[in-house]
């Protein structure tokens, strides 16, 4: 059978990006169709990204700190780990959500279909699903499409030794000697799990440092942390060749500390994710794609083609789900006619490793790159209160601000909850605040966010002595 519905507004993908646009065009008065391949809205950061990785990695926060504990006189004890119900309480996380956007799809009269949907001309998509194939036809669509884990050509990756991010969340089983290949936001994360629960773990990075595009002081602590807590830390190193043994998976890597070969139970492959823009026919809608998959877009979210717009991993880095959702309500609201536009002046960024790492607006390293005169401030968390009292002395809060006009220009947190206290830095920059404006704003004592005043009072110089 082959059924056609309209839609005024049609959204490939029912991710971040693609469920929160389909929300906001109907409640802007659209009629629309959603369609997503997997019987459950959220994409990848609902089911195999941001939220299970949360909940996996709350697990590991509890491990720590209990583990920390002992030192100040509080013990528990070998933590007995149950991977099934760990496991199904990660899946209760992601269900109670999916069945949330289930709900707001259909208080909005959103029509949900799921199946895989490609393009079948400028104004037309064919869904393939259980039922069968249909076809929407759409006045304007919205390509959400996402991407998935890059795959390294030759290495064993059907091996259920081999992971990538979703074999990961999964937890079928702990490794005792895990590699993580690339020391990014996502491999970093899930060794921070993975360690947590008995794993003995290495990682092996290729540029000098881990999460490359982050300043290197700010990624300094986690990288101290991981360097005695981990058996291998291999910078400067890549990874030549990968072979299933019996023994395990046989690695061989290229690199100063590195050995040649070495035997690991498990191996995580995080090297980066490609966006689906193959996959989904758009040149029969005439919609141009990059040789890499990516869709190119204007600041409205609109495509080559005037009524396609496309939004979230699929047009760009950085591939993170605030930037998908913001993306998304832009394009929903063009489309209904709204003046809308893509003009944050930054996306924040965050590790949520131990300690977290996060940062937002412009980098010292890109700063220095550009030319620009900045003032810069470092406020030790071993000067604040709240931080020791929580038992940590590692983190560190930065500011640049703008040599002329002495506004916020980027910062940087690392520490437990850095990635809620980035959120007040991205307020400041994209409120236009300066030095005084952070430093005059009353924070509550003791906190982590005094460190932002702080920071600032250094910057204007009324801070000079830390005691
Ligand atoms: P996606 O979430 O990829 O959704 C695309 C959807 O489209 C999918 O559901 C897919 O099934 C569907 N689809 C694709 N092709 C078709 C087709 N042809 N027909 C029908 N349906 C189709 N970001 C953060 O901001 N914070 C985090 O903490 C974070 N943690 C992460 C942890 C991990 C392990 C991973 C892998 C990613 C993480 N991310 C995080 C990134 C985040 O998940 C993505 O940036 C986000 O999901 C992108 O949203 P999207 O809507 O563009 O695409």
């Amino acid at each position: 059978s082959n059924s056609v519905t309209h839609a005024e507004v049609l959204v490939l993908g029912g991710g971040p990006g693609g469920y929160t646009s389909a929300f906001r065009a109907a409640d802007l008065g659209k009629q629309v169709v959603l369609v997503e391949r997997h019987p459950v809205l959220g994409g990848v950061c609902l089911n195999v990204g941001c939220i299970p990785s949360k909940a996996l990695l709350h697990v590991a926060h509890v491990i720590h700190e209990a583990e920390a504990m002992a030192e100040h006189g509080v013990s528990f004890g070998k933590p007995q780990v149950d991977l099934d119900r760990v496991r199904s309480w990660k899946q209760s996380v992601t269900e109670t959500l999916n069945s949330g956007l289930a709900k707001l799809a259909k208080q909005r009269k959103v029509t949900v279909i799921h199946g895989t949907g490609k393009f079948s001309g400028p104004n037309s998509l064919t869904v393939e699903g259980e039922n069968g194939s249909q076809t929407v036809t759409f006045d304007n669509a919205i390509i959400a499409a996402g991407s998935q884990p890059s795959k390294i050509p030759g290495f064993p990756h059907d091996d259920p030794r081999v992971w990538d991010s979703t074999d990961a969340l999964n937890l079928n089983f702990v490794p005792e000697k895990l590699l993580i290949v690339g020391g990014g936001i996502i491999g970093l994360e899930m060794a921070t799990v993975y360690h947590a629960l008995g794993s003995k773990i290495s990682v092996v990075e290729l540029m000098d440092q881990i999460i490359p595009g982050c300043d290197k002081d700010l990624v300094t602590p986690l990288q101290r942390k991981i360097k005695k807590q981990y058996d291998n830390l291999w910078l400067k190193t890549s990874v030549k060749a990968m072979e299933a043994t019996e023994a395990g998976i046989k690695v061989t890597m290229e690199g100063k500390d590195a050995p040649e070969s070495e035997i690991f139970d498990a191996v995580l492959v995080a090297v980066g994710r490609r966006p689906n823009g193959k996959l989904i026919d758009a040149d029969k809608a005439g919609v141009n794609v990059d040789e890499r998959g990516f869709i190119p877009v204007d600041k409205q979210g609109r495509t080559n083609i005037g009524h396609i717009f496309a939004i979230g991993d699929i047009v760009g880095n950085p591939m993170l789900a605030h930037k998908a959702t913001h993306e998304g309500k832009i394009a929903a609201e063009v489309i209904a006619g709204h003046k809308a536009g893509f003009d944050a002046l930054t996306i924040p960024s965050v590790a949520y490793t131990d300690p977290e790492v996060a940062w937002m607006g412009l980098s010292e390293t890109q700063a220095k790159e550009q030319g620009v005169e900045f003032e810069k401030a470092t406020f030790p968390w071993a000067a604040s209160g709240r931080s020791l009292a929580l038992g940590r002395n590692e983190g560190l809060t930065k500011i640049l601000t703008d040599k002329t006009t002495g506004r916020i220009l980027g910062a940087g947190f690392t520490g437990p909850g850095a990635g809620e206290l980035v959120a007040e830095a991205v307020l400041a920059l994209e409120m236009g605040a300066d030095a005084t404006d952070i430093s005059l704003s009353i924070h509550p004592h003791p906190t982590l966010s005094e460190t932002f005043a702080f920071a600032a009072e250094m910057i204007e110089g009324t801070i000079t002595d830390l005691y």
